[in-house]
């Protein structure tokens, strides 16, 4: 998702329109990767103005990942807009500061790396399969959506008693 800002840095035009569909197998964020499930849809453009070259776009896409409760895979659908500065590496932060400024090398932007970037603070904090998902026993590790399993019977009667009546129980087994 490679944009040349040639045509912009040589002054040809003002504004790049962004408006495409690409078909990206995995995106990586937060040390992980994620298969994607649809292309990324990409809307918007590159501007110049006094400041520099400004990005603003709206990104639309949907990738897998596991719910949090269950771990069964999710589709999770993505839609958000990433507004910043183009900036090299050797940026001055103090005159960006009230923006979001994105590094590249001056020639081209990558949106995917701008993607890469940005996607963790655009997600719900949560990913579930539904929000009345059950979850895995933590006894024995079944599905409880799909199955149900004899943990709680066995818990009730050993471990969620509180230690102090365990000591108590001991006493009349004895009796
Ligand atoms: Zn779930
Ligand atoms: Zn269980």
């Amino acid at each position: 998702m490679i944009i040349s800002l040639d045509k912009l840095n040589r002054r040809e035009t003002d504004k790049i329109d962004l408006n495409f569909s690409q078909k990206i197998d995995t995106i990586n964020y937060c040390d992980s990767t994620y298969k994607l499930t649809s292309p990324i849809n990409v809307e918007g453009k590159i501007s110049r103005n006094n400041k520099g070259l400004y990005l603003d776009i709206n990104v639309d896409f949907t990738f897998l990942d596991n719910c949090s409760r269950c771990l069964d895979e999710v589709e999770v659908p993505v839609n958000y807009d990433i507004q910043g500065f183009l900036v090299k590496e050797d940026y001055d932060e103090d005159s960006f500061e009230d923006y979001d400024a994105f590094i590249c090398n001056g020639q081209e932007v990558n949106l995917l790396d701008v993607i890469e970037q940005t996607i963790d603070f655009n997600l719900t904090a949560q990913v579930l399969c539904d929000e009345d998902c059950q979850g895995l026993c933590q006894g024995c590790g079944a599905n409880l959506n799909k199955e149900e399993c004899s943990c709680d019977e066995i818990a009730n009667d050993e471990e969620i008693i509180d230690p102090r009546f365990a000591k108590l129980k001991d006493l009349f087994k004895n009796d």
